[in-house]
């Protein structure tokens, strides 16, 4: 898509979004587009207590800390949401979405149903999308190509899958992601449409309507 060229006009107001789905679906693959796509989107670099995976780095994917680490900055409030995933500590970090929303920047979430939940009942501004696979077997197909997890981890990925995906009815959006090139289209026209909302544009308003 070629929608953002210079006659583009970035929001005065920036979006929160949070994107949930069953591990496998493309989460990661969508967003990673998304953030070279869209211009002033940030991604929200979670905090972990699982081990690193090849290919990811510290500090850009997440930030990978020990759990007793991760429960010292739970007591300290440090985090917007945080939840067990697949036996390990996933949490958001309230400051980076701060600065981000206040420098005029959009933050992407990409948090699981049970943060997503905390997100939604703590009462801020949030734009959500669920990201669906076509259908079980070929999430169960992505998750075991990827090969990044061990089997174990791939059967205990696949049994909550089932559960997360009962929520979709919860968000704003949904994104099925069958084939690949029309869900990036699909997931930025989401996006873009929200940063396009009015409210979001004070100065234009002002400027055409006085
Ligand atoms: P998630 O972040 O939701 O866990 P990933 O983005 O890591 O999922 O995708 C899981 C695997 O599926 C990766 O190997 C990715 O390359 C692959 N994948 C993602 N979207 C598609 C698609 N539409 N068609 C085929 N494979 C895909
Ligand atoms: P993965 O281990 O595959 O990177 O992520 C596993 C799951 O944890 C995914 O569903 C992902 O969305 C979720 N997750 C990642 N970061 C966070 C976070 O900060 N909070 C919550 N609640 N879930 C997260």
């Amino acid at each position: 898509m070629s929608l953002y060229t210079n006659t583009w006009t970035a929001p005065a107001q920036g979006a929160l979004f949070v994107v949930t789905g069953a591990s496998g679906t493309g989460k990661t693959t969508l967003v990673r587009q998304a953030l070279s796509a869209v211009p002033k989107l940030q991604f929200s670099v979670s905090a972990t207590t699982r081990p690193i995976r090849e290919g990811e780095t510290d500090g850009v994917d997440y930030l990978f800390i020990d759990r007793p680490a991760f429960m010292e900055r739970v007591a300290q409030g440090d985090f917007l949401e945080w939840a067990e995933v697949y036996g390990n500590c996933y949490g958001t970090l309230k400051a980076p979405i701060d600065t981000a929303l206040a420098s005029g920047s959009s933050i992407l979430l990409d948090i699981d149903t049970q943060g997503a939940a905390q997100v939604r009942n703590s009462g801020v501004n949030q734009v959500s999308i669920f990201v669906l696979p076509p259908n079980i077997d070929t999430l169960a197909a992505r998750l075991a190509r990827r090969a990044t997890d061990s089997a174990e981890a791939i059967a205990r990925r696949i049994e909550e899958a089932n559960l997360q995906l009962r929520e979709c009815g919860n968000f704003d959006y949904l994104v099925v992601n069958d084939e690949l090139a029309s869900a990036h289209d699909q997931f930025q026209a989401v996006l873009l449409a929200e940063l396009m909302r009015s409210h979001r544009h004070p100065s234009l308003v002002s400027k055409f309507s006085t």
